[in-house]
């Protein structure tokens, strides 16, 4: 129980917090003050204000000081979305944005961002034209697909192309492929969403050509095919592959979708990865719809890119559903470009491709570099091998062998808490217990800024 003349003491100091009018004017405040934008001066002094009365409220005494209007100009000069550095050693990492672009994507956004662009507008014509026109060709030519449609992501495309081909008619999929990707996204939620009716066969572990054909009669719309992307079934399985459900499909007249997901263009190379499908192979098997995301495995922007019959993609791009999901211009410049390194036979100027194909001698050399930095201010550190992992519910199997700095800390998690907290917050991660800096994920230039931020955030260090 807290004393009363510590509470009075309290709303005291509540009661005494400045106003903003008392603060614009207060001289001690001029040289911080001078040169800041009104709104902007007035937005610093209210959050300062606001954060002082809620460490009052929180117990903590200390009256308004001049440094707390510093500190809330440097929060309202730091943008809330901001880069960070990957230590963690996954390549595609969700909550760190996934596929960083190539410099030819970024400069195509910058150039297109920045103006007007004929985004809808048809030149030769004079008249209103398609956004997915851009990219159509390219991904015909990468895919061997008959047409193409790109929308904001592959959870959304999925949804799409079911609402647009199998509402209202039954959806037949194996148990063994009812997968949650992650963030919610859960296949069967999917479909009930879109209108289509589930219809499960097999078991979780085997599903028979057997089993697709006896489900399949008169109200039946499609056949789905869902990668398991996230997850692996191993021991005593049995699946339908693509080609075989493609053939039974033909057969009765129903069209196949495959949901790919990860969908890498070309086959990636690098130590450790299990030959991923590409969406070329599927479309060669015979898949007739076939949706993959643009930040996985492809390395480009977040969309959901859907290929397939020049009939079925008619019908998906009629729906509703596509204008609603419908990508942004920076999203068609940055997929085009990306896709033209792809056409160009330029795969490795996709970061997410040449992260993912970098050899061990390169990350261990990486690794000695940055050990030679942290050691030039202070810091100890071993270099060993280590795991890394694709990411992005990719390949979940495949055990990248990378290098990285391990740090010699009492307390890793506080350490990791300080360098995520820094000027350039730099995310690490822990294994067994040890404060661990993956080299894969991180370029040569950024290894001075990690050094400098491991250094500054070192216990003991002042932050
Ligand atoms: C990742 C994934 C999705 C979702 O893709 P987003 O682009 O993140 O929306 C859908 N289906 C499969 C099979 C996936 O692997």
């Amino acid at each position: 129980m807290g004393a009363p003349s510590n509470s009075g003491g309290k709303n005291a100091l509540l009661r005494g917090l400045p106003s903003i009018e008392q603060l614009l004017r207060r001289p001690s405040l001029e040289p911080l003050l001078a040169g800041v934008p009104r709104a902007r001066a007035v937005a610093a002094l209210r959050l300062a204000v606001d954060r002082v009365r809620a460490r009052l409220l929180q117990g903590d005494e200390r009256a308004f000081e001049d440094s707390d209007v510093r500190d809330a100009l440097t929060s309202l000069a730091t943008p809330n979305l901001r880069p960070v550095l990957n230590a963690t050693g996954v390549v595609l990492h969700t909550n760190l944005g996934r596929a960083p672009l190539a410099p030819e994507a970024v400069a195509r956004v910058v150039s297109i961002a920045r103006g007007y662009s004929n985004l809808e507008y048809d030149l030769d014509e004079g008249e209103r034209g398609s956004r997915y026109a851009p990219v159509i060709g390219l991904l015909r030519t990468l895919t061997g697909a008959e047409d193409a449609l790109v929308v904001n992501n592959c959870a959304g495309a999925a949804l799409l192309v079911l609402a647009a081909l199998a509402s209202g008619r039954e959806c037949i999929v194996s148990r063994g492929e009812l997968v949650e990707i992650g963030g919610g996204f859960r296949v069967p939620d999917v479909m009930r969403q879109s209108g289509a009716k589930l219809v499960e066969v097999g078991t979780t572990n085997r599903t028979r050509r057997a089993d697709y054909a006896s489900a399949v009669g008169p109200d039946t719309g499609l056949l789905v095919k869902v990668h398991r992307s996230n997850f692996a079934l191993v021991g005593f399985t049995e699946e339908v592959d693509v080609a075989e459900l493609a053939a039974l499909g033909r057969e009765r007249g129903v069209p196949v979708f495959q949901d790919l997901g990860s969908g890498a263009l070309v086959p990636l190379e690098g130590e450790g990865l299990t030959q991923e499908p590409t969406v070329a192979r599927s479309v060669a098997a015979g898949a007739d719809v076939i949706a993959f995301s643009g930040d996985k495995l492809l390395g480009g922007p977040q969309a959901g890119i859907v290929v397939g019959r020049a009939e079925l993609i008619a019908r998906v791009r009629a729906h509703p559903l596509t204008r609603a999901l419908r990508v942004d211009k920076m999203t068609v410049a940055a997929l085009e470009a990306t896709l033209e390194l792809y056409r160009d036979g330029r795969p490795h100027a996709v970061p997410t491709y040449r992260l993912l194909a970098q050899r061990p001698e390169e990350l261990r050399a990486r690794a000695l570099r940055l050990q030679g930095l942290l050691a030039e201010r202070g810091v100890s550190a071993r270099v060993e091998g280590v795991v890394g992992q694709v990411g992005g519910g990719a390949m979940p199997l495949a055990r990248l062998p990378s290098f990285a700095c391990i740090l010699n800390l009492e307390t890793p998690e506080t350490f990791l808490d300080c360098l995520r907290g820094g000027d350039v917050p730099v995310i690490g991660r822990i294994t067994d217990g040890e404060g661990v800096l993956d080299v894969r994920c991180l370029a040569e230039e950024e290894l001075n800024a990690v050094a400098d931020a491991v250094a500054a955030a070192r216990p003991g260090n002042p932050p």
